[in-house]
C-alpha cells in the first residue's frame, strides 16, 4: 500500500517551524511497512491544500497529514477535504457537547469559533485527542484512508501511537512486518552501503543504510504471512549482514552505546574513569545518562588548559615534546585518570575543536587515550570540523573505542 504525509501550516514554509511531524511519521510508516513515496508541505490557504488532497487522493492509498485543526479562520484542514470529498461538514451534537464540557473542565466559556473542531463530514469519524481541543479525522471511503492530525508534535503523536497506528495495523492486516537495526560505527554511509548493498536483491527484507550520530544504522525490514516466516527472513539477513560488517557492529534496535558500554563493564566487574579535554565532559555526561552507571563510572575531570593536564598527573616534559594535541599525551591523561580514581580503565580525549587550528593541527583531529591495567594506548579521530559535531562524533569514538578494549578484556 501507498502511503503520503502532508504538513500543514504557512510556517512550516516559512521555515519557521521544522516539519519533524513528517519525519516522524515517515519512519512509523516505514516500519509498519507502508511505503511513503510523497511527503508535502502546504501552506493554509484553502485553494492549495484541495489541490495537495486530490493529487494525494490518486496516487496513494493512505493519506497521513497534520496540521490546520485549530478553530481559527486560517486552519482549513477539514474544509480542504470535504471540498475534495464533495461531501458537507456539519456540527456533530456529540463532538459539540465534549468540547463545551471540555471548555467547562477548564474553567472557560467557549468561544463560538471554536465548535468548528466539532465538524464532521458523513464518510469521517473523529479521533478522539485528549491533549487538546481539535479531534482528528478518520476519513474513509472507496478504498481510501485519510487520516487529519493536529500539528502540535505531543498531541499528534500521542493520536498517531494510540488511536491511528491500531486502526492502521487493521488495514494492513493478513501480513506480519518485522523490523531489525544492525547499528554501526567506523564506516562511512558510502562503505556500509557498498559492503551490504549487494546482499539483498530480492527486495524482502529491504534494507536501508542510514547515517545517525552514532553511526551508520543498517535496518532490514521483512514482510511475510506468518510471524516465523518474518522472523527466519529477518535471522538469515542479520546473519549475512553481521558477516559483512563484523567487528563494526556494536548493537541492535534500541541499544545506546553507552548501555551497551556499560553492561560489558558490568559484566567484566571493571570500573571507568575519564580526563576530558576537547569534549569538555561530554563522554562522563553520555556514560552517567545510563541509570546504574555509578557502579562502573568513577567519576571524570575536563582538564582544559596544560597546567591542569600536569596538576592531574600528567608528564609536563610530554606536553613540551609532542604538544597537548598528541598521541602521547592523550595516552597519559588516560592513565592518569585511572590513577588518580583508583579506575581499570581510563579514557581520554585531547584535541582541536575549532575552528582555529591548534599547535599548528588542524580542526577536527583528536587523539582518544585508553589505558588499563597492560598499559596505555592511543587512537587517531579526524571529523568534520564543526566544534559540536567534533565534541559528538569524539564521544561516540571514545565510547565505541571502550566497547571494543572491553571486548578483549
Ligand atoms: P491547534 O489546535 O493547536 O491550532 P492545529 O492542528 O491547527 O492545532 P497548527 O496550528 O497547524 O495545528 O500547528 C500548531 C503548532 O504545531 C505549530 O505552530 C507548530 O509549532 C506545530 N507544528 C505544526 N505542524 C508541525 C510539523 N509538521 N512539524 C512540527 N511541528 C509542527
Amino acid at each position: 500500500m501507498r502511503a503520503e504525509i502532508i504538513s500543514i501550516g504557512t510556517e512550516l514554509l516559512l521555515g519557521e517551524v521544522a516539519d519533524t511531524n513528517a519525519t516522524y511519521l515517515a519512519s512509523q510508516l516505514a516500519l509498519l511497512g507502508l511505503d511513503v513515496q510523497w511527503v508535502s508541505i502546504v501552506g493554509d490557504d484553502l485553494e492549495r491544500l484541495v489541490d495537495v488532497f486530490r493529487r494525494a487522493l490518486c496516487r496513494s492509498d493512505i493519506v497521513i497529514s497534520t496540521g490546520g485543526l485549530g478553530p481559527t479562520a486560517d486552519d482549513l484542514t477539514r474544509e480542504a477535504i470535504a471540498e475534495v470529498m464533495g461531501e458537507k461538514a456539519t456540527v456533530s451534537e456529540h463532538l459539540g457537547r465534549e468540547l463545551q464540557a471540555l471548555f467547562q473542565r477548564l474553567g472557560r466559556d467557549m468561544p463560538p469559533s471554536n465548535l468548528k473542531q466539532a465538524t464532521l463530514i458523513p464518510s469521517a469519524q473523529a479521533i478522539p485527542n485528549p491533549r487538546g481541543t481539535a479531534p482528528g479525522w478518520w476519513v474513509e471511503r472507496e478504498g481510501k484512508t485519510m487520516v487529519a492530525m493536529p500539528g502540535p508534535p505531543g498531541e499528534m503523536r500521542r493520536m498517531w501511537e494510540r488511536e491511528v497506528v491500531p486502526r492502521l495495523r487493521e488495514k494492513v492486516q493478513g501480513e506480519v512486518i518485522l523490523c531489525r537495526t544492525l547499528k554501526s560505527f567506523g564506516l562511512s554511509e558510502a562503505e556500509a552501503g557498498e559492503m551490504v548493498g549487494h546482499l539483498f536483491t530480492s527486495g524482502n527484507p529491504t534494507v536501508g543504510v542510514y547515517a545517525r550520530p552514532d553511526g551508520i544504522h543498517v535496518r532490514l525490514v521483512a514482510v511475510a504471512r506468518e510471524h516465523q516466516e518474518a522472523a527466519s527472513l529477518i535471522r538469515d539477513a542479520e546473519l549475512e549482514l553481521r558477516r559483512a560488517l563484523g567487528d563494526y557492529v556494536w548493537g541492535v534496535d534500541d541499544d545506546a552505546l553507552e548501555a551497551v558500554a556499560g553492561r560489558l563493564l558490568m559484566e567484566k566487574g571493571l570500573s571507568v574513569a575519564t580526563m576530558e579535554s576537547c569534549t569538555g565532559g561530554l563522554i562522563a555526561s553520555t556514560l552517567t545518562d545510563v541509570a546504574g552507571s555509578s557502579a562502573y563510572f568513577k567519576g571524570g575531570f575536563v582538564p582544559y588548559s596544560a597546567e591542569a593536564k600536569v596538576a592531574l598527573g600528567v608528564d609536563g616534559r610530554l606536553i613540551e615534546r609532542h604538544g597537548t594535541v598528541s598521541p602521547e599525551v592523550a595516552g597519559a591523561m588516560a592513565e592518569a585518570a585511572r590513577q588518580c580514581l583508583g579506575a581499570d580503565i581510563g579514557i581520554s580525549t585531547t584535541g582541536v575543536a575549532g575552528p582555529d587550528e591548534v599547535e599548528g593541527k588542524a580542526p577536527g583531529l583528536v587523539y582518544i587515550g585508553m589505558a588499563d591495567s597492560r598499559g596505555s594506548s592511543s587512537l587517531e579521530g579526524r571529523y568534520p570540523p564543526h566544534r559540536p559535531d567534533v565534541k559528538r562524533r569524539a564521544t561516540v569514538h571514545a565510547l565505541f573505542a571502550l566497547r571494543q578494549r572491553l571486548m578483549t578484556l
